[in-house]
């Protein structure tokens, strides 16, 4: 027997239905491209989108056709995501941190016809083209003032394109399970990956993350999502801020931090996401300045372990920071570190150990962890066991895959290893190939730097595995320096030895200008072992 009640698919235009009509003025605030500050609201910005869909379906979309966009966060990309899953389609993000032949692989793979693009990345796409034939069209995220002269096929402004669209049409209709977001994973281990969301996946996602101990998002908030929408779906903030009626401040192509520090005062953020690096940079700013945060109440950190060092300098001005866990394929929220009775007493130290942690999962995700015979290990806090998630906001497989990727038992591998605590804390110790193995036993990488990273002279460290006669793998610890200041290797390495058993000190410091990153801002591991894997002589 049925229930009774309404079919209500969970399609996601009912995001920006519910933003427009129940908090219609709330503002949706951009830096452009173009350099000025642009102000809209939830109401406007769905009026546009519905013109957008209605426009890609006379430019011949149909359900299922992928949409690529190249952009930064401005509310042009957001009404491109509305538009484009309104139509039916499926939004492509595209990082263009990537190498350009990754870029137009990916394009190519993903088959999608039309592409939005910032003014940034007009050279960018220019010589990509002639590797692309199946992009037909290229439609620039500015208005007819600002549209340059290029080859691009088809090249319009998009305001002028938006305004052969009159706005008198309905959403199209489709089922839940649709395709509705293609994001690819970097790629940094082999060849990129696509994940592809669905209507359903991405509005369970949003719902799921905004609960209290999670996000914790209200309408009074002000949520400035400076992770990139192309990066693992924007950690879904745009879909997120819509749900909850809460405003939208979009930092646009500048994310160096006296920018981001400019915005977040300027526009009184509450509420803000990024990865470790963008934190690193304001703190800098910060410091170097002495200004201070406005009305800034929490930020989400994740996508790289979030070092104790930038969680207490954000405690110390009065600022909360949540620690998540997450990947492409987990849409990407995988688990935030909010708080549980068990843990709620304890003192301000007690509190920076618990954040050090990334937390427990949202009601969309169950995780555990198990050892490589495929057994689940216990949640002590100290056994290491790999990463296994599933739940309906995580992929079973990737976009055009022969196979699902999943195990036997319907588990996803994240490829990362882990402990949780008898409180259900998850802690990631490293990925899976980035963990030393010294003797036999294991060893954290992430662990190290974050202790590194508290010593006052380091601005950035990289702990990885270099060959070792007698123990396979010993660490090294791979160390820039603040501006201005002179590493003393000993006094880095005294920092970190109360903290560690005397079997996980690095065998040597090596200081360096600068560390390599990936695409998604993360340290390039893989590079720095390459550089150094015959340190010890082997
Ligand atoms: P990419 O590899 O393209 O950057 P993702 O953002 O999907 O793509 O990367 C997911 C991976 O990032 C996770 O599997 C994990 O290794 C790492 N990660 C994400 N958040 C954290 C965190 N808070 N602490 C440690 N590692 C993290």
């Amino acid at each position: 027997m049925l229930g009774l009640m309404q079919d209500w698919p969970l399609r996601i235009h009912r995001l920006i239905d519910h933003a427009a009509r129940h908090h219609g003025g709330q503002a949706v605030v951009s830096r452009s491209v173009e350099g000025p500050f642009h102000r809209t609201d939830y109401r406007t910005i769905r009026a546009r989108s519905l013109r957008l869909a209605q426009r890609l379906v006379r430019e011949g979309v149909v359900p299922g056709d992928r949409v690529a966009t190249l952009a930064w966060n401005t509310w042009r990309h957001i009404e491109a995501w509305y538009g484009i899953t309104g139509a039916g389609g499926v939004y492509h993000t595209l990082n263009p941190r990537l190498f350009p032949d990754q870029i137009a692989w990916i394009l190519n793979h993903a088959e999608s016809r039309l592409m939005f693009l910032d003014l940034t990345f007009v050279g960018l796409a220019e010589k990509l083209f002639p590797s692309l034939p199946h992009v037909k069209r290229f439609i620039l995220l500015t208005d007819a003032a600002h549209m340059p002269a290029t080859a691009l096929p088809g090249a319009v402004d998009y305001e002028s394109w938006l305004d052969e669209a009159d706005g008198d049409f309905d959403w199209v209709a489709g089922e839940e399970n649709d395709a509705a977001g293609l994001c690819y994973t970097s790629g940094t281990t082999g060849e990129p990956k696509g994940v592809l969301y669905s209507h359903r996946s991405n509005v369970l996602h949003a719902m799921a993350s905004t609960a209290a101990d999670m996000f914790g998002l209200r309408s009074v908030d002000k949520v400035m999502p400076v992770v990139p929408m192309f990066h693992a779906n924007g950690w879904c903030l745009p879909f997120s801020a819509a749900l909850t009626g809460a405003g939208l401040v979009m930092p646009g192509p500048k994310l160096d931090g006296a920018s981001i520090h400019e915005v977040i005062t300027q526009e009184g953020v509450t509420f803000t996401a990024a990865v470790p690096t963008v934190w690193l940079s304001l703190l800098q700013h910060l410091e170097a300045t002495g200004a201070g945060l406005g009305a800034l109440q929490r930020v989400i950190i994740g996508g790289s372990a979030c070092p104790r060092a930038i969680t207490k300098a954000f405690a110390d001005r009065g600022v909360k920071v949540m620690h998540a866990w997450g990947m492409t394929e987990t849409s990407p929220i995988g688990t935030i570190c909010g708080i549980k009775p068990a843990v709620a007493d304890r003192d301000a130290e007690g509190m920076l150990d618990l954040q050090e942690t990334q937390g427990f999962p949202p009601f969309t995700v169950d995780m555990r962890i198990v050892g490589d015979d495929g057994l689940e290990k216990p949640w002590d806090g100290e056994t290491f066991g790999n990463l296994q998630v599933k739940g309906a906001t995580v992929t079973k497989g990737y976009f055009k895959a022969p196979r699902d990727s999943l195990t036997d038992d319907g588990w996803f591998e994240t490829g990362d290893v882990a402990t949780i605590d008898a409180n259900g804390y998850m802690r990631i110790t490293d990925r899976t190939k980035d963990v030393i193995k010294s003797g036999g036993e294991w060893i954290s990488s992430i662990e190290l730097e974050n202790l590194a990273v508290g010593h006052p002279d380091v601005a950035e460290a990289a702990v990885v595995a270099a060959r070792h006669p007698k123990w396979d793998e010993r660490p090294l610890l791979i160390l820039v320096p603040k501006a201005g200041r002179v590493i003393e290797k000993q006094s880095v390495l005294d920092h970190i030895a109360p903290h560690v058993a005397k079997w996980w000190m690095p065998d040597d410091v090596v200081v360096v200008a600068e560390i390599p990153h990936t695409a998604t801002g993360k340290i390039l591991k893989t590079k720095l072992r390459e550089q150094f894997a015959g340190h010890f002589g082997v």
